[in-house]
This record gives structure tokens, C-alpha cells and sequence, in this order.
């Protein structure tokens, strides 16, 4: 099965912030990037993330509410499976998980259209414009890049159903990944709304 029917996750190249972060020397990225990167996560979701945190592994993690214990080590278990198979693949960019930044949204939904407890995002629909996905100007997501320079993605904040916040991180990491060290991958990638799902590394 697709995993693409059940989580999307998405890169959308519509943010003027990824070239600007893009062009800012790694040693650099300091407070000021980490100022932009947040506040492009705030004008995607419409959220606030109040919180500042690192999981027990080290990523950094930002949030509208206190994140608990059981989201913290879920996203640490999503990049674990990430760091894992990538070292596999003999990619060793952006392995750490300190290269990584979570920031944890408040869902636009906490269920799909089957019922299922699903919390997801709602973003714009941009390259999804007129799809299936389409929701009309906006899609759901699981996930969505916000930032390849310091890596960064957006996840809702969930209650219950763990294994499926360590899948969506896995997956939004996986793009990151690919990103530094195999761009003809994450092109394979980047773009679900022509097709192609996850996980492609294995
Ligand atoms: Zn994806």
C-alpha cells in the first residue's frame, strides 16, 4: 500500500524563508535562523509555539502546549529508524539528531474523512491545487517541511496513537535527509502530489 493514502507529508517549495536560510553559513545559524525558521512555522500553521524543549536524544523541539513525555521519545523513535537507515545508505549528513528541529502544531483535525483519529494540519494546497487532496485552497498534511537549513518540519500534536508521530517523523526526515545528501532522490521525492509515497530508503 501507498503510505501516501494514509500519511501526507509534504515539502512545499513556496517559502521564501528555505533560500534565505539556505544561503546562511551553517556556523551562523544562530538565533536570528532560528527566529526565521519559527516564524515561517507560525505563518503555516497560524500557531504560536510557546514552548521550547529538546527530546531526550537532543532534538529540538518547539510547541503550541507542553509536549508530554510519549511525543518526545516518539519523535526520538522516528529519527532513530531515520538515522539508522540513512547510515545504511551511506548518507552521514544531518545524522544527529541535533540537526533536526520538531515544532509541534495544534491539529486542524483530529480525524479523517474514515473516522480515524488522524491529527493533521491544514496547509496551503499549493502544488496539490486541484488534486484529490485538495480541500478546497488547502490540504491536510501529517507533516510538512519548514526548513531544509537547519532541517526543519511540523507535526500535530497527538494523544494517543504514538507509532503513527514516530512514522510521520521518519517520513518528513527522510525528505531532509535526501536533501543533503542525495538531491536526485529527494527530487524522486519532493513533490507526493505526482505520485511516490514512503519510505524510500530502506
Ligand atoms: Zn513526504
Amino acid at each position: 500500500m501507498n503510505i501516501f493514502t494514509r500519511i501526507i507529508c509534504l515539502v512545499l517549495i513556496i517559502s521564501a524563508l528555505i533560500f534565505v536560510a539556505l544561503r546562511a553559513p551553517i556556523k551562523s545559524q544562530s538565533a536570528r535562523t532560528q527566529k526565521l525558521v519559527k516564524a515561517e512555522a507560525e505563518k503555516i500553521t497560524g500557531d504560536k509555539f510557546r514552548y521550547s524543549t529538546k527530546s531526550p536524544k537532543g532534538v529540538n523541539v518547539f510547541s503550541v502546549n507542553k509536549p508530554t513525555a510519549k511525543m518526545l521519545t516518539s519523535i526520538d523513535k522516528g529519527f532513530a529508524d531515520l538515522i539508522k537507515v540513512a547510515v545504511k545508505n551511506g548518507y552521514y549528513k544531518r545524522t544527529d539528531y541535533s540537526d533536526y528541529t520538531v515544532f509541534i502544531a495544534k491539529p486542524d483535525r483530529n480525524k479523517d474523512s474514515k473516522g480515524n483519529y488522524s491529527p493533521d494540519i491544514a496547509v496551503n494546497a499549493a502544488q496539490y491545487a486541484g488534486s484529490k487532496y485538495d480541500k478546497g485552497g488547502y490540504v491536510y498534511a501529517a507533516g510538512m517541511v519548514v526548513a531544509f537549513n537547519p532541517c526543519a518540519f511540523v507535526i500535530a500534536e497527538h494523544t494517543q496513537n504514538f507509532q503513527r508521530v514516530s512514522d510521520v517523523v521518519r517520513y518528513e526526515s527522510e525528505h531532509l535527509v535526501l536533501y543533503h545528501n542525495d538531491r536526485k532522490r529527494f527530487k524522486q521525492t519532493a513533490d507526493h502530489s505526482k505520485g511516490g509515497g514512503h519510505p524510500i530508503l530502506k
